[in-house]
């Protein structure tokens, strides 16, 4: 499923697998002066490539190798002749080989998909990414996963953050998130002058600095609790019931991979990822 939207000069495409006739577990790419940032999932490539058919394009960045964001990576590159794709230098073994890089769980299988393999070439913090109109500068906000990064236009106040920001108050994160690095890197972020904020799901935000701040002050203020209950003994279990909340229908769909336990371990440095299924069972 697929559906377009423009903001003066960014178009917006929200796409998903269709599943029982509706769109589930949202991903967002976005077009910009003919470079795309990010691709949605597997499920969704053909769609998308169906819908840029018309339009130029010259390249593609993407803030991070999760594969519900280089979903069309492959298919594009092949349909447009070596399309330019730039990506952290991390990711691009991920671009590369996302089958033997990047093992999916059955749940991923089923909402986002396989990629197919693309080439990447590396960006670095600081550098300038540039459209006919626009400049794109990359800055590296390791947290949500190590090779994420940000685009930031100076001119427009223009900010893309990939999963690094969504928004909301979160109470469950995924097995390898580090929240203290999501919290630096949304301290980074939240430093630059921005007007409009781009997210990699959810909606787009208007003069975002406040709900940044907030969402600052809610993930350290969490951290707070998580270390203070953690010095009194108390177990990660206990800790997350009583900070999270009661239990969370990801946590079910996700068999746990996504998890308010997940969130506690992160604080406390524990959420390096379990064993990796493997991509052929
Ligand atoms: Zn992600």
């Amino acid at each position: 499923m697929l559906k377009i939207r423009t903001y003066n000069g960014v178009t917006r495409f929200d796409l998903a697998r269709t599943l029982a006739g509706r769109g589930r577990y949202w991903t967002t790419a976005y077009l910009v002066d003919g470079r795309m940032v990010d691709t949605g999932c597997a499920h969704s490539a053909a769609e998308l490539v169906q819908a840029l058919a018309g339009e130029r394009l010259i390249g593609i960045v993407n803030t991070h190798s999760h594969e519900d964001h280089i979903g069309a990576n492959g298919r594009l590159q092949r349909q447009r002749d070596g399309l330019e794709i730039r990506a952290h230098p991390l990711a691009l073994p991920v671009l590369a080989d996302p089958r033997r890089r990047q093992p999916l769980h059955v749940y991923r299988r089923i909402l986002w998909g396989w990629p197919k393999p693309s080439q990447g070439w590396s960006v670095s913090d600081g550098d300038v990414i540039e459209t006919d109109r626009y400049r794109l500068q990359v800055i590296d906000t390791p947290g949500h996963s190590p090779d994420h990064i940000c685009l930031y236009e100076p001119d427009q106040g223009w900010l893309f953050t990939g999963d690094l920001f969504v928004g909301g108050r979160d109470r469950a994160m995924r097995a390898d998130y580090d929240v203290w690095g999501i919290i630096s890197s949304l301290k980074r972020i939240a430093a630059l002058p921005t007007t409009m904020l781009f997210p990699g799901s959810a909606r787009v935000r208007e003069n975002p600095a406040g709900e940044l701040a907030a969402k600052i002050a809610y993930l350290e203020e969490m951290g707070a609790q998580v270390l203070a209950l953690h010095q009194q003994g108390r177990s990660v279990d206990e800790i997350s019931r009583a900070l999270c909340g009661g239990p969370m229908l990801i946590e079910a769909i996700t068999l746990g991979h996504f998890s308010r336990r997940r969130m506690v371990l992160s604080y406390l440095g524990m959420n390096a990822s379990p064993s990796p299924p493997s991509p052929f069972s």
